[in-house]
């Protein structure tokens, strides 16, 4: 076995896709402090820089008193505190639903929502972007798996009409996490309608930052929960925490509760955490100078970048990609960027498709307009 586990790594490390991780000391902001070194970050999905807001420290310190720290059981034995199902009642009401249902994290809300929901005889249709947990989502569930090329509604609708499967299911990222851009859900809805398919929407990078009111895709394109009745949405990205939930009729959550397993089979989030993200979503939804500064930052960068020509991709959320095709010089940017004091990961394969590596820039309502200059001055030196 110790031969096999070694050959792999060396097998990873040849193709420059080697991962490591960076130990960063003390708080989560744009500002990181490593090895007694301070380096400027620009790859948390903190966007609105909840994540060290005072309220929510205080508010998670008294919680913790009021609650305890652990859950201690799961939400169907004993774990299912006030918190947690006040938390539930205002997530509903701020996505318009009847219903919310929390889930420990995002990869448990796309596992248990979609397992729940499809089996054998049934078909998903999915972004072929999707995230991963989406794709393991699928897997999982048994069902068809239908992929169609990224926003390709050409292909989607011939692959709805091709298929005879007894329940179709239509997934997207609502956000493409990778990319920045954003799917083209209003001829998905259209798509739906016509072939009696089923949407859910993983908005895990739209939430809090879309939309006039941080509602997320479904507000930015004034959709209604009839057009998307599966939303899922994530609690540690733009709401600074952790956990994520799935949002719907009542008949739907109802459904979740009796059969996802990722939701039944496991511990429930601390109800202090449930606590201190009923701050976060109040502060979502009055602070909204934190989503006016990230347009402000991301136009200032997408315009000095394309001064700059490099390969940016096409974009208008805190996600920006600079495209560069190869691991092994995704790799050497990051580096050399380490080395200039900035933090940006190289992603690369399998996170990406083969020759689509690139360095993933994301912006937090903290970063301030000098902190992107610095970005681009440091980009500056490179011919890309
Ligand atoms: C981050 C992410 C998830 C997973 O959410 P976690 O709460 O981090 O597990 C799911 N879907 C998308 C699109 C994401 O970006």
């Amino acid at each position: 076995m110790q031969n096999f586990l070694k050959q792999r790594l060396e097998q990873r490390q040849q193709a420059h896709l080697y991962r490591q991780r960076l130990i960063h000391e003390g708080a989560q902001t744009p500002v990181l402090q490593m090895a007694g070194r301070t380096y400027l970050a620009f790859c948390s999905n903190d966007y609105l820089g909840l994540a060290s807001h005072p309220i929510l420290i205080n508010t998670l310190q008294h919680a913790a008193t009021t609650y305890a720290v652990g859950a201690g059981a799961s939400h169907l034995v004993n774990g299912h505190a006030r918190a947690h199902h006040a938390l539930e009642e205002e997530l509903a009401s701020f996505t318009g639903r009847e219903r919310a249902l929390l889930f420990s994290t995002g990869y448990m809300a796309n596992i248990g929502a979609v397992t729940a929901l499809v089996e054998r005889q049934d078909a998903v249709f999915s972004d072929k972007l999707n995230h991963a947990s989406l794709v393991d989502a699928v897997q999982l569930s048994r069902a068809h798996s239908h992929r169609y090329t990224h926003n390709d509604m050409e292909m989607l609708a011939r692959l709805l009409t091709q298929s005879t499967a007894n329940h179709k299911l239509i997934v997207t990222d609502g956000v493409f996490s990778m990319d920045g851009d954003i799917a083209n859900l209003p001829d998905i809805v259209t798509l739906a309608k016509q072939q009696q398919a089923w949407v859910m929407v993983d908005d895990a990078h739209g939430l809090g930052v879309l939309g006039a009111t941080g509602r997320g895709i479904i507000e930015h394109y004034h959709l209604s929960a009839t057009d998307v009745p599966i939303l899922m949405g994530t609690l540690g990205k733009a709401f600074g925490v952790t956990g994520a939930f799935v949002a719907g009729s009542t008949l739907l959550i109802e459904n979740l509760i009796q059969y996802a397993r990722s939701y039944i089979y496991t511990t429930a989030l601390p109800a202090a955490i449930a606590e201190t993200l009923r701050a976060s979503l109040r502060l979502v939804q009055t602070e909204t100078w934190r989503r006016e500064k990230l347009q402000i930052l991301i136009k200032h960068f997408r315009q000095g970048a394309t001064q700059l020509a490099l390969p940016l991709l096409v974009s208008d959320t805190p996600i920006q990609g600079i495209l560069l095709g190869s691991a092994e010089k995704a790799l050497m940017l990051s580096q050399a960027l380490l080395q200039q004091g900035i933090i940006v990961t190289a992603i690369r394969p399998p996170t990406v498709p083969q020759n689509t590596a690139r360095l993933r820039i994301t912006f937090s309502a903290l970063h301030e307009i000098e902190h992107v200059d610095r970005l681009l001055g440091a980009l500056e030196h490179y011919s890309l």
